[in-house]
C-alpha cells in the first residue's frame, strides 16, 4: 500500500498544508500533481498529490500517525497537473517567501480549470472546472455518399450535400447558413451518407490566432556583441550546470535576437524554453518575433487573455507540441517539461515581483529553477538592476555580456535636462517647457513621431481648498483622489473607488477648489491647445484608455499610421515601443518617482529614464530627449541624462552599504493590516516584539528588526497598514529564521500578516 503526501486546497492563513494518506489498492491513476477528494475531519476536501511512497516524502507531510490511523483518498479527480519538480518548487515558494503551500501549488494548476467541491448544507458535490477544452464538430461526405440521392422534398438534405461537395465543413458553419441541421445530420451520419468528427478548437492568442499563417522569418547576420553574448550563453548551455548570463545591451543592440538564437540551440539540443517578457510589453508585435522564428511551437501565457484561451495555452505546452513559452511573469510555472533555458528579459521590472502571496521574484525563481534542472537563466536589459550586476562582480556562475552599440550603428539619442524651476521663475508656467514645445513642433513639422511620458507615480492631479487646505481622499485609503476632468469625478487610483467632484469645499464651504497636479488628460488637453492650427495626432495611452482588451493594441495602430503623431503616455509606454519614425521623446516630469520615499526611488528614476531614451532614433533618423525636472542636479537624473551608469552607482552604492540596504542587506518586509486601527496597530507591535527576539544576539552579524510604523501608504483599500521591517546579511538565509515562528504562529482573527521577502518597495 503507497502513501501520498497532500496538500488540501482550503482557504487558510496557515503554512502547513500537507496531509498524509493511504492509496487504496484499486484506486487508478493516483499520481504526483493528481487532484484528489479525501476525508478531513468530518467532511471532504479537494487537495493535489505532492509525493507518493512507501512512506511519503520526508518534510512534505506533516507528524504521520501509524499506517493503521490513515485514512484514504476516496477519489482521483485529474489528470496530473504537475511533477515531482513542481511539487518541490512549490516548497521552495512556500518556505523561501514564507506563503501557504497551497497558494504556491496553486500556481501550477491549469486557468480556471481545477474540480471544487460545492457544499450546501450537509451535502457536497464535486463540480467539474469551469474551464475546459471546447470540441466543434466538422462533417463531411461519407462512404456511402456516392450512391445517396435525397428525396425531391428533403431540401435541406440536398443543400447539405451541396455545401459537403467541395470539402468538409464545421456544423455551427452549416447551420448558420441552414438553419438548425443537427438532426438531419444525425440522420445521414446514420446512413453513413456523412461523417461527423469532434475535434479540439485551439482559441486564438492575440490579434490573429494561433492559427495564423506562419512563415519563418529570416535570421540576420549577427553583431559582434551578439555573437559574444550567444556564445557565452551557448557555452553556458554546453557545460550542462546552472549558469547565469546577464546581457546588458543598450536599448536597439538586438537582445531579442540572442534570445532567440539561444532559444534555437535548446530546442536542437531537445530540451525547451521558457521568455518572461513584463505584462505590457507582451505585445503582438513581440510575440509575432518569436512565432516567426518558432511557429506552432510558441505558447503565449499572459493575463489579458481569457481563461480559455490561457487553459487551452496551458495544454498545448502539457502535451508537449508547444516547446517555448513566452509570458508573463506567471509562465514560469507552466508545465513544460525539460526546462534547458530560462530567458527573463528587462530583468530589472518592477513587475517580475508579484504582490500577493507567494510574493516571489521571478529571477530568483528562474534561478532556482536553472539550478534544479541543470538550465541556464539568461537575464536582459539596458539597465540591469543593482542586484544582478552585485552578483555578476561576485559569483563565478553569473556573466555578465555588453552589448555597447545598437544594431543600426546609430548613436544613442542625446538627453537633455530641462531645469523647470528655471523655466517657472523665468515666468513661463507651462507644463511644456519652451525646449519641449519647439522641439514639439519641428518633429510634427517634419512629419515625424514624438512620445511624451507623463511620470504618473505619485503625480496625478488633485482638487485643494484654495481657503482650507483640504484634499478630498478616500475614504478607504490614504491617498488624495485623483481628478478627472472626463465626468467631473474623483476617482481611487488604489481601490477604484468613484465620486462626483464637489462644487464647494466640503469642510469650509469655500467655492475656490483648485485642481493641482496633473493626469494624462489634463497634459492632453494642454497638449491639444499647444498644438492648435498644426497637423498632428495626438494618442493617449493610460490605464483609463487601455482598460479594454486590445485597446492598448489599437491605439498603437494608431499612432503608426504614416504622419506627424504624439504618444502621450504613462510608464506603460517605456518600453518594447520600436517605431522608427519617433525622432522625439520628452518626460514631462523625471523627479516625481525621486520623492517617494523608498530605497528603490533612485534607482528607478535611473532606469526610467534611460528605458524610455530608448524609444528615440531606433531607425535611420537621429533621435533627441529632453527630460523636464524640478531636480535637475540630482544624481539619478543627470547621470541617467549623460549614459553614465557607473556615475549613478559611484553614488548610489555607498549608499545602500551605510543604509543597509539590497545588495549589502537582506530584508523581509512584515506586513499586518485590517480594518481596526488599534487591533492592527497592537498586533503589529506584538509581532514586532517576537521579531526582536528573534533576531536578539545577532546584531553584531548584521541582523537588525526595527519596531513596528504605520506604512508609507497607511491605508488601503479600507485597511489600516502597519509593516516591521527585518535585516539580515546579504548572505543569510532570512527566511530559515522567519518560517518556524510563522509556521506556529496562530493567526489572529481581525488582522492579516504576510511577510514580503526580498521586497520591490517598502511602501
Ligand atoms: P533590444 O531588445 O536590444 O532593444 P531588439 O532585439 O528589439 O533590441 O532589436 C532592435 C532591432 O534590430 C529589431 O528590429 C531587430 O529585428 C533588429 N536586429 C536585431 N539584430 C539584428 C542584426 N544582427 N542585424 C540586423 N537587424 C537586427
Ligand atoms: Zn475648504
Ligand atoms: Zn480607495
Amino acid at each position: 500500500m503507497q502513501i501520498a503526501s497532500v496538500i488540501l486546497d482550503i482557504p487558510t492563513q496557515a503554512l502547513e498544508g500537507a496531509f498524509t494518506y493511504l492509496v487504496p489498492d484499486d484506486l487508478e491513476g493516483a499520481e504526483v500533481g493528481c487532484a484528489v477528494l479525501v476525508p478531513f475531519g468530518h467532511r471532504m476536501a479537494i487537495g493535489y498529490i505532492v509525493s507518493l511512497g512507501q512512506q511519503g516524502l520526508r518534510g512534505l507531510a506533516e507528524e504521520k500517525p501509524g499506517p493503521e490511523r490513515l485514512k484514504a483518498i476516496s477519489q482521483v479527480l485529474s489528470r496530473p497537473y504537475f511533477d515531482n519538480y513542481g511539487a518541490r518548487c512549490a516548497r521552495f515558494l512556500s518556505d523561501r517567501y514564507i506563503a501557504p503551500l497551497n497558494a504556491c501549488m496553486r500556481l501550477f494548476t491549469p486557468p480556471g480549470g481545477v474540480p471544487r467541491l460545492v457544499q450546501s448544507g450537509a451535502r457536497w458535490r464535486v463540480e467539474e472546472p469551469d474551464i475546459g477544452p471546447v470540441d466543434d464538430r466538422w462533417v463531411r461526405l461519407g462512404p456511402s455518399a456516392a450512391g445517396f440521392t435525397p428525396r425531391k422534398q428533403a431540401v435541406k438534405q440536398q443543400a447539405i450535400l451541396n455545401a459537403l461537395a467541395s470539402g468538409e465543413l464545421r456544423v455551427a458553419e452549416l447551420s448558420m447558413e441552414l438553419g438548425p441541421v443537427t438532426s438531419v445530420l444525425n440522420a445521414l451520419a446514420a446512413k453513413g451518407v456523412v461523417e461527423i468528427e469532434h475535434r479540439r478548437r485551439m482559441r486564438g492568442v492575440m490579434a490573429g490566432g494561433v492559427e495564423e499563417a506562419f512563415s519563418p522569418s529570416a535570421k540576420p547576420r549577427l553583431t559582434e556583441g551578439q555573437e559574444r553574448a550567444l556564445w557565452a550563453i551557448n557555452a553556458a548551455q554546453d557545460s550542462g550546470a546552472c549558469n547565469v548570463v546577464l546581457v546588458d545591451g543598450v536599448t536597439g543592440s538586438g537582445k531579442t535576437e540572442v534570445y532567440l538564437q539561444a532559444i534555437e540551440k535548446t530546442l536542437a539540443l531537445g530540451r525547451n524554453a521558457i521568455v518572461l517578457v513584463p505584462e505590457i510589453s507582451l505585445t503582438p508585435q513581440t510575440v509575432a518575433r518569436f512565432r516567426g522564428r518558432f511557429g506552432d511551437m510558441v505558447a503565449v501565457m499572459h493575463s489579458r487573455m481569457s481563461q480559455g484561451e490561457r487553459f487551452d495555452q496551458w495544454d498545448l505546452i502539457r502535451d508537449g507540441a508547444a516547446r517555448v513559452v513566452v509570458g508573463a511573469r506567471s509562465a514560469l510555472f507552466s508545465p513544460l517539461g525539460d526546462v534547458g533555458l530560462i530567458v527573463i528579459d528587462e530583468e530589472h521590472e518592477g513587475s517580475y515581483k508579484q504582490d500577493s502571496a507567494p510574493r516571489y521574484h521571478a529571477r530568483d525563481v528562474g534561478y532556482w529553477m536553472a539550478h534544479e534542472r541543470d538550465a541556464v537563466l539568461v537575464l536582459g536589459s539596458a539597465t540591469p538592476s543593482i542586484e544582478a550586476l552585485e552578483r555578476c562582480g561576485r559569483l563565478p556562475n553569473w556573466q555578465r555580456v555588453e552589448l555597447p552599440a545598437r544594431v543600426n550603428g546609430g548613436p544613442l539619442p542625446a538627453i537633455e535636462v530641462v531645469d523647470m524651476a528655471r523655466e517657472f521663475s523665468g515666468g513661463h508656467r507651462s507644463m511644456f517647457s519652451r525646449k519641449l514645445s519647439d522641439a514639439l513642433f519641428e518633429t510634427l513639422e517634419a512629419g515625424r513621431k514624438a512620445v511624451l511620458l507623463l511620470n504618473q507615480r505619485g503625480f496625478a492631479s488633485f482638487l485643494l481648498c484654495r481657503d482650507c487646505g483640504f484634499v478630498p481622499e478616500c475614504a478607504s485609503c490614504s491617498t488624495s483622489l485623483t481628478f478627472h476632468d472626463q465626468g467631473n469625478t474623483l476617482v481611487c487610483h488604489h481601490c477604484g473607488h468613484r465620486e462626483p467632484a464637489p462644487a464647494a469645499c466640503p469642510e469650509c464651504a469655500s467655492p475656490y477648489l483648485k485642481k493641482f497636479g496633473a493626469g494624462t488628460q489634463r497634459v492632453e488637453a494642454e497638449l491639444v491647445s499647444l498644438l492648435e492650427g498644426r497637423e498632428a495626432k495626438v494618442v493617449r495611452m493610460d490605464a483609463d484608455t487601455t482598460g479594454k482588451k486590445g485597446a492598448h493594441q489599437r491605439l498603437l495602430e494608431e499612432f503608426v499610421v504614416p504622419g506627424p503623431a504624439v504618444l502621450l503616455g504613462t510608464q506603460m509606454i517605456a518600453k518594447g515601443l520600436d517605431f522608427d519614425e519617433v525622432v522625439l521623446v520628452g518626460v514631462i516630469n523625471a523627479d516625481t518617482m525621486l520623492m517617494l520615499p523608498d530605497f528603490r526611488s533612485g534607482e528607478r528614476t535611473f532606469d526610467l529614464i534611460e528605458q524610455v531614451a530608448g524609444r528615440a532614433g531606433r531607425a535611420q533618423h537621429p533621435g533627441r530627449v529632453l527630460v523636464q525636472t524640478y531636480s535637475a542636479e540630482a544624481v539619478a537624473i543627470r547621470s541617467a541624462a549623460a549614459y553614465d551608469r557607473k556615475a549613478f552607482l559611484d553614488e548610489e552604492l555607498p549608499k545602500r552599504m551605510m543604509l543597509k540596504y539590497p545588495p549589502y542587506a537582506r530584508l523581509a518586509n512584515v506586513l499586518a493590516w485590517g480594518k481596526d486601527e488599534a487591533e492592527v496597530r497592537q498586533a503589529a507591535e506584538a509581532l514586532g516584539k517576537d521579531l526582536q527576539q528573534l533576531v536578539a544576539g545577532r546584531e553584531q552579524e548584521g541582523w537588525s528588526c526595527l519596531p513596528a510604523v504605520p506604512c508609507v501608504l497607511s491605508r488601503l483599500r479600507g485597511s489600516y497598514r502597519y509593516h516591521i521591517v527585518l535585516r539580515s546579511p546579504a548572505d543569510a538565509d532570512i527566511s530559515a529564521l522567519l518560517v518556524p515562528y510563522f509556521r506556529q504562529r496562530k493567526p489572529h482573527k481581525a488582522v492579516s500578516v504576510a511577510v514580503d521577502v526580498d521586497p520591490y518597495d517598502l511602501l
